[in-house]
């Protein structure tokens, strides 16, 4: 039987697999190595990973998205109040069944399923998601997979870890440890390099900085040769991608309401096509520094919008999300007890890495560029594949 390594992000999830002596990951019946976190529900299916990605826009009060931050929570804990805010689907507390009154009050997603109402626990939808994962694996594998390894932020705390955990069961898989992204990511650099001292030296120390689209990690390694310590871990939960997307939604709805009088936020499809627009917006901005455009027809009540956006813009609007990338670094440093000079690398993961001004933080901290060996996107899901191994 094989064991698999699973990234289960806030939005990309990723499979990788031990296939003969290597670690490799795996493409969907799309040809995706990525599995969007987004599981939807229509009136005679469901649809999970990349066939329920546009249903955010078409249909996006049943669709459930960026629920990780959900696990483990009560629907009254001020985080689900926050995430619910912007989420276009409803949620609510769940009733417990007569024997197990403690799930009395935990948050669900309510969603019209096969023509009728239906309420999933977090934990049911992501253990769709990792159904789905699941199916992709054994597809490549060509083996039935029950055993695996899941990735979470280091921050995630027991009821968090004992949530994801009871979506892994309900999968049908035997989740054999939940890892942390950041030593995931330690791991995975660690396994091919050969250059590392030997235990009786001094050890090489490697920092490792991930910002993915909820939350902003970092930790501190030492490596001797066929060992890794962590030194110390940090993080800003609330720090990620779409925190950048949300200055720009916010910047857009307040244009769009002095130049069309439109209420953008009043309409949930217009809401969340603007959300995708400034995502897309943001990646285009990572590598053109000039004015973008931003088009779309038949926006709202028949009107076509337009704006535009350039990098520089883009900072002024995110100036102290930039500023907040510091704090988790002056505390992994301060924690893992080392000088600046005895730094052999700093290396980047995770997609809002590519933000230039988020990468430019990072260097100027550490005066020094940034090392990108490592796959941005799949290191995580990589390291959880090489545990098992
Ligand atoms: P988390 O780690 O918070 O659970 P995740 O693992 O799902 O989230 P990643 O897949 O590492 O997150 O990163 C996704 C984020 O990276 C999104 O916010 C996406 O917009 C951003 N991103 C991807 N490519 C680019 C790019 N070229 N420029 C800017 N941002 C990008
Ligand atoms: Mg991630």
């Amino acid at each position: 039987m094989a064991v698999v390594g699973f990234d289960v992000g806030f939005q990309n999830c990723y499979i990788a697999v031990v296939k003969s002596g290597g670690i490799e990951t795996v493409a969907d019946e799309f040809t995706e190595r990525c599995t969007p976190a987004v599981v939807s529900f229509g009136s005679r299916s469901r649809f999970v990973g990349n066939a329920a990605r546009n249903q955010i826009v078409t249909n996006p009060r049943n669709t459930v998205f960026n629920f990780k931050r959900l696990h483990g929570r009560l629907y009254q804990d001020p985080v689900v109040q926050t995430e619910r805010a912007n989420l276009p689907y409803d949620l609510v507390p769940l009733r417990g069944d007569d024997d197990a009154d403690d799930a009395d009050g935990r948050v669900g997603a309510k969603v019209f399923y096969l023509e009728k109402e239906h309420q999933f626990s977090v934990e049911q939808v992501t253990a769709m998601l990792l159904t789905k994962m699941k199916e992709t694996a054994e597809a490549s594998l060509q083996k039935k997979v029950v055993e695996c390894v899941i990735s979470i932020p280091s921050f995630f705390t027991d009821s968090e870890r004992r949530s994801v955990l009871d979506a892994a069961k309900i999968a049908g898989l035997n989740c054999l440890q939940l890892m942390n992204d950041t030593t995931a990511v330690a791991l995975n650099y660690g396994i091919y390099k050969e250059d590392f001292p030997d235990l009786n030296e001094k050890p090489k120390v490697v920092f490792f900085v991930d910002m993915g689209h909820s939350a902003f990690q970092v930790s501190a390694c030492a490596f001797n040769k066929g060992k890794l310590k962590v030194l110390s871990t940090a993080f800003d939960p609330y720090l990620g991608g779409r925190d950048f997307d949300q200055r720009l939604v916010e910047h857009f709805c307040a244009e769009f309401k002095s130049k069309y009088k439109l209420d953008v936020k009043s309409r949930v499809r217009s809401v969340q096509r603007l959300w995708q627009e400034c995502e897309k917006l943001r990646k285009l901005m990572s590598s053109n520094s000039t004015d973008i455009p931003l088009n779309m027809e038949c926006f709202m009540d028949d009107k076509d919008v337009t704006g535009k956006m350039n990098r520089a813009k883009f900072e002024e609007l995110c100036a102290d999300l930039i500023e907040r990338v510091t704090v988790p670094l002056v505390a992994v440093l301060k924690q893992a007890q080392v000088q600046l000079q005895d730094i052999s690398a700093v290396e980047i993961v995770g997609g809002a890495m590519r933000i230039p001004a988020v990468k430019a933080q990072i260097s100027k901290f550490f005066r020094r560029d940034v090392s990108t060996t490592l796959n941005a996107d799949e290191a995580v899901a990589r390291g959880c594949a090489l545990q098992c191994a």
